[in-house]
């Protein structure tokens, strides 16, 4: 394969991080039996950590950032994968220390990659990225844990967010009362349209709350970390539980063992980075079945490479509404 194509490209010298839009050949890319054409990528809160350099994502420099890509296979050793194949891509330390999806070529091992459901075009499996795919195995964690939809309300917080978003949409097509935390309170419409059944100010959570408090919740998905996470913990009902995947508040936990031991709740950890790729199938299945696809267009801003430095200060100050898609095509 010859020729050159676009890649963004995160350097560091003498402590100072570099970003900049380069050419790249094939050459360039780091060893994989698959290689892909991406179309799309996605901005996500840990690649606004990485590419401002605000926490140290990135773990091998220079580095094509960009933690999820869609594309299509241009050539394959690996069993699984011929050319053609439409593939998605999460994690796996892609965009930390392998070269990843902000770039209009990719090359990592097939064992990595997902094959895309037929239901979703590579445009709509970067909408829902892996924010969208991290809220279904939160998702799956609460159904597994057997909270079923008449146990009461379902609080998402971080709720506008990208994560939040599709943990809302989700829960609701399954039928879930859902309540949006949020501090956008302007925002009310559009967490509604996602299927919130009501909106409240996240200032509720967000300072230091008491051990144990008011039963309100059957279960959580929780973005946000620290007090948020203390505080929705102390509101869970007995026997409920908690999907916690984020730390937008802090990655600290202040909390007291109350719920666990007077309420016998549990506190349910999701990662989606090294999920066995078993369970990646299983998600983008339960996505492909339950996911409302028509409400992608209004969780969805799509960007270039140029714009990802301005989105990157965005997403981690919060500015963001919904999902960051990253068109890459030529
Ligand atoms: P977004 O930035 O899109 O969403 C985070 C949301 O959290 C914001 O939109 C905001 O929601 C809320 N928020 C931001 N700052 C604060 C704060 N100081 N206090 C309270 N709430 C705050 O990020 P993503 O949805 O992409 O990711 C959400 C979190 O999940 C991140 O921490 C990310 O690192 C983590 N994550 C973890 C994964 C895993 O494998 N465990 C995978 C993917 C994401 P609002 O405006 O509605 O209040």
């Amino acid at each position: 394969m010859s020729g050159t194509f676009q890649a963004l490209v995160v350097d560091k010298q003498d402590d100072k991080q570099t970003v900049e839009i380069k050419a790249l050949s094939t050459d360039d890319l780091m060893a994989g039996d698959v290689t892909v054409r991406v179309d799309y990528s996605t901005l996500n809160y840990k690649d606004g950590l990485a590419i401002t350099g605000k926490s140290p994502v990135i773990r091998k420099f220079p580095l094509i950032p960009g933690i999820d890509f869609a594309g299509t296979v241009e050539q394959s050793s690996h069993d699984d994968f011929k050319t053609g194949d439409k593939v998605v891509l999460n994690g796996w330390g892609v965009g930390e220390k392998h070269h990843g999806g902000f770039a209009q070529m990719a090359r990592v091992p097939g064992d990595w990659l997902i094959r895309l459901p037929d239901t979703f075009d590579t445009q709509q499996a970067m909408a829902i990225g892996t924010a969208g795919y991290t809220a279904m195995l939160c998702v799956m964690r609460l159904q597994e844990h057997g909270i079923n939809a008449e146990d009461g309300e379902i609080i998402v917080t971080g709720a506008a967010g990208g994560v939040g978003s599709v943990a809302i949409a989700l829960l609701a097509r399954l039928g879930y009362t859902v309540v949006a935390s949020t501090g956008r309170m302007n925002e009310i419409d559009y967490l509604k349209s996602l299927g919130a059944s009501r909106v409240i100010d996240r200032n509720e959570f967000s300072e230091q709350g008491r051990p144990i408090g008011k039963e309100q919740w059957a279960g959580a998905v929780d973005t946000v970390g620290s007090h948020t996470l203390a505080n929705v913990l102390a509101q869970i009902k007995y026997g409920g539980a908690v999907a916690a995947c984020g730390l937008a508040q802090g990655m600290d936990l202040p909390a007291s063992v109350a719920p666990f031991i007077l309420r016998g709740i549990d506190l349910l950890g999701v990662d989606s980075v090294m999920a066995p790729k078993v369970r990646r199938e299983q998600a983008w299945q339960r996505l492909a079945q339950d996911l409302d696809i028509n409400l992608l267009e209004n969780m969805t801003t799509t960007i270039s490479l140029s714009d990802i430095s301005v989105y990157a200060e965005k997403i981690l100050a919060g500015e963001i509404r919904g999902r960051t898609v990253v068109d890459i095509r030529g």
